[in-house]
């Protein structure tokens, strides 16, 4: 076996929340290209069989998709279990469900703000919380690599979203707190923070803002989420057997000016 077979995600069975379309979509393509078995978890159990019935195709893979509302603790369970089920056993988790919302902190309500917290921080919790007793039921040394943000370490401006940015902040530190309290069981957790990435979730924001982001972004440019893939697939890896608690941050130098 050569060094670089430790990238390889051949036979692992992963889950993607969020997988129907954007960032989880592409990565969960991603990762079946690299060899991995894939559930696609997902509000849109439709689109998220489409997901799941390309990759099986494009990559000879196992793949299947679940109807998940990652802020139910019953269904994130019922959904990994069927997931287990169907493939057997659970190798790693992209935790990568999230929302959004641009509003004034003085408009937000109790209902947007226990929303955002809902999906974004409960959500992520429950999702790495059941997929690590399942590793430690079966002794498995398995990977959660959670999505935060670029959010979670920096304030962006001109949009208002202090909701999101409490959250994503959670997530990094959420993600530190698992990763010491499970490390004695092997298991591995990681979060990736992109910058601002093409999806169907900035598609649909106002385009005089996105200029602005432009202008602010020392590369120039949105990143796509293939360009977050590789991240993803070594932090799940073999390759990264040492590195539990890191926040990869991919954002084209965003935060770093
Ligand atoms: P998208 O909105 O394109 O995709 C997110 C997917 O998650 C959608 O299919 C959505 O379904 C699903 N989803 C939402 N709520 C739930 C839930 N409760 N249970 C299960 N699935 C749910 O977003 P992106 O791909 O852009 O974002 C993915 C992740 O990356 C998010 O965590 C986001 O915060 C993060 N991120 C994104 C950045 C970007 O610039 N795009 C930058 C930094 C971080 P539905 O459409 O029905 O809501």
């Amino acid at each position: 076996m050569g060094f670089m077979d430790r990238f390889s995600l051949k036979g692992k069975k992963i889950i993607v929340t969020g997988g129907a379309q954007g960032i989880g979509k592409v990565v969960a393509q991603a990762m079946a290209d690299d060899g991995a078995d894939i559930g696609i978890f997902d509000l849109k159990l439709e689109a998220a069989r489409q997901v799941a019935d390309e990759i099986s195709a494009t990559y000879g893979v196992q793949a299947g998709a679940y109807r998940c509302d990652v802020t139910s603790e019953a269904d994130v369970a019922a959904a990994m279990d069927a997931f287990v089920g169907d493939f057997g056993t659970l190798d790693g988790v992209f935790n990568n469900a999230g929302i959004c919302m641009h509003k004034d902190a003085l408009d937000v309500t109790g209902a947007d703000w226990n929303k955002i917290v809902d999906v974004n921080l409960n959500g992520v919790f429950y999702v790495a919380r059941e997929a690590a007793k399942r590793f430690i039921q079966e002794g498995k040394k398995g990977a959660i690599v959670n999505t935060a943000s670029m959010s979670g370490t920096i304030v962006n401006i001109p949009q208002k979203q202090c909701s999101y940015n409490a959250t994503k902040a959670g997530v990094v530190h959420m993600t530190k707190s698992l990763a010491v309290e499970w490390a004695q069981y092997g298991i591995r957790v990681n979060s990736i923070s992109p910058g601002y990435i093409w999806t169907e979730m900035t598609a649909s924001t106002d385009p005089a803002m996105r200029e602005a982001w432009m202008n602010m972004i020392p590369f120039g440019r949105m990143g796509t989420p293939d360009e977050l893939a590789g991240g993803v697939i070594y932090l799940m890896s073999d390759a990264a057997t040492y590195t539990s608690g890191a926040d990869l941050i991919m954002d084209g130098c965003f935060t770093v000016v």
